[in-house]
């Protein structure tokens, strides 16, 4: 028999479904929509993002999946290893449909060279966050992260908005290329350093960047003026961040807030100074250690100048690419000397519960998602940051695949946009039925100690009980399909997290459902802010009702 091979995929639209329920029918779309053309970096190779983030571990377990979700009753669950379908079992109408875990290895055998050992014997593949459990919806994702980022940098430092300040960053690629978007969303002005002019240019081409500069001198005086001028404008210079960064320090431009998101967690991703752009790959291919010590004394560089304007009052962050670290590697002393971005500015967020929610609208009818868009202002019209996300997602946005949106909720808000969400689909407002669902980057489903639990308060950030209780409280409360995953973001050894995804399809249960998982989920991370002795997680589970029985306060 002939394996089977790649060949294009695209989610079916419409309300008539070939699976025999809405639960696995959007289980099946989203699989699908995962390896869409218009969502996937290399769908023939079933890779969605985020490097080698797989949707099935091979063409075989592609379809192999498509005919269970097809097939599969509302009294059965298909059990995935590692992107491969290897049982179905009896089960029952709450049960999740499908049960996910992707890339888990035990503890002493998570490295790379073991992980990769063992997938090219075929017998596991890497899942990323959301692209083995099936929930990826684009680049939107990450623009509402950074976008959401960078509003809690205003909260915190200049009352509420960026607007006239200006924010210098580097890196303008897959996911750094959001940050000029995300600051302008936020009324203010970025530098964006990049020293491959093909990547500027392209966030030009889809409107993340307003314009790329002359050179320096031009760069700097158009930024200057925007931010005297109060007016968002962002603006790319060509040019190596190691050079760049510490010759703005020198000249005294003033900044507001400085952060990267250059490759720096790879250090064969990050050009050494006095290395040429067409040099790069063959140069680090070649001899990898001379380059590694090389790009290490680059971000060195770079990350002291970037502690050169902290110490002249600019809000400095480390955007979770490891830069720190690396440059400490090359001797910059005081590398440490600024946070990461999770315990600055996202921490007090999870201990609301808040976190990346979102949903795709199952028909392909964008109209579907702008009726959503109405329901989340209307049911939150006192959250100002939200709103403006709402308005400006929905005229800038191009959705990619099935028409999706995201935003961030708290818990007691989460449960309330699911149920308004099913109630539509019931009423007809809505052309098909919604699947909800998140990143696992959130607050109670991860632990990450270089990313969503670095620095936690009470040294708890490698604990990984979290996210498991986090999968079984969702298995529990009757989410339609659950993952739990290894290695995400940050990668092998460094992190384990979890992933629900629940849909509306407008019945009661479904109700009944959602109004549990969509509670119970958020509040994973409130009970495990608590644990860990934050105030304002505290507060929040008295205030809203979160039963934690051995609370502090
Ligand atoms: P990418 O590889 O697509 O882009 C990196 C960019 O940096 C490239 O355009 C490259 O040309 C540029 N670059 C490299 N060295 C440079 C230098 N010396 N000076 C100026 N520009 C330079 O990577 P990406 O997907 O955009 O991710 C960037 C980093 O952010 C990664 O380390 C990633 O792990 C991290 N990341 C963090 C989060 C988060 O939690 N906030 C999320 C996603 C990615």
């Amino acid at each position: 028999m002939t394996q089977p091979g790649p060949r294009p995929v695209r989610a079916a639209r419409g309300s008539r479904r070939s699976a025999g329920s809405w639960q696995t029918e959007a289980a099946l779309r989203m699989f699908h929509n995962n390896l869409d053309p218009e969502v996937a970096e290399r769908p023939d190779d079933l890779v969605v993002y985020g490097g080698t983030g797989r949707a099935a571990r091979d063409w075989a377990s592609f379809e192999a999946i498509t005919r269970e979700l097809t097939e599969l009753s509302d009294e059965e669950t298909l059990l995935v290893q590692s992107g491969r379908p290897v049982g179905v079992m009896r089960t029952h109408e709450w049960a999740p449909r499908v049960l996910i875990a992707n890339s888990n290895l035990v503890g002493e055998w998570a490295t790379w060279p073991e992980f990769r050992r063992l997938e090219s014997l075929g017998l596991t593949m890497y899942g990323q966050m959301t692209a083995g459990s099936w929930i990826y919806i684009g680049t939107q994702g990450i623009l509402q992260g950074t976008y959401e980022t960078f509003a809690a940098v205003a909260r915190k430092r200049f009352g509420g908005s960026l607007r006239g300040t200006l924010t210098l960053t580097a890196g303008l690629g897959g996911m750094g290329g959001a940050q000029p978007l995300a600051v302008t969303m936020n009324d203010g002005v970025a530098l964006c350093v990049e020293v491959d002019p093909a990547r500027a240019r392209r966030r030009v081409e889809t409107r993340y960047l307003d314009e790329v500069a002359e050179d320096l001198d031009d760069a700097v005086r158009r930024v200057e003026a925007a931010r005297r001028e109060r007016r968002p404008l962002s603006v790319a210079v060509i040019g190596n961040a190691a050079e760049v960064v510490p010759e703005l320090l020198r000249r005294g431009v003033e900044v507001d807030v400085v952060t990267d998101q250059t490759s720096a967690h790879d250090p064969l991703a990050y050009l050494p100074r006095g290395v040429a752009l067409e040099d790069w790959s063959d140069y680090a291919a070649k001899k990898p250690d001379e380059f590694t010590d090389r790009s290490r004394d680059s971000m060195a560089e770079h990350v002291d100048a970037m502690v050169g304007f902290l110490d002249a009052g600019a809000e400095v962050f480390d955007y979770g690419n490891s830069i720190r670290g690396e440059a400490k590697a090359g001797g910059c002393e005081r590398a440490f000397d600024f946070p990461g971005f999770v315990p600055a500015y996202i921490r007090p967020m999870f201990c609301e519960g808040r976190g990346p929610f979102r949903w795709a609208a199952l028909s392909g009818d964008p109209a579907d998602i702008a009726a959503t868009d109405r329901a989340i202002l209307d049911l939150f019209p006192e959250n100002e940051s939200l709103a403006r996300w709402i308005r400006l997602a929905g005229e800038r946005v191009a959705y990619q695949g099935l028409p999706a949106r995201i935003c961030w909720l708290g818990y007691g808000e989460r449960h309330l946009a699911g149920l308004r969400f099913n109630q539509m689909v019931a009423d007809g407002e809505l052309s098909a039925p919604v699947v909800i669902g998140r990143d696992h980057l959130d607050c109670g489903s991860v632990a990450s100690p270089y990313r969503e639990t670095e620095a936690m308060a009470d040294g708890s950030d490698a604990i990984a009980d979290w996210p498991l209780l986090n999968a079984m409280v969702n298995t529990a409360s009757g989410a339609s399909w659950v993952s739990i995953h290894h290695g995400g973001g940050v990668g092998m050894g460094r992190s384990i997290h979890a992933g629900q995804v629940t849909v509306a399809d407008g019945t009661p249960l479904a109700a009944q459902k959602i109004e549990r998982v969509l509670t119970n989920d958020p509040g994973m991370g409130v009970i495990r802010h608590v644990d860990a002795g934050y105030q304002r997680a505290e507060e929040v589970a008295a205030e809203r009702g979160v039963r934690v029985p051995m609370r502090h306060g």
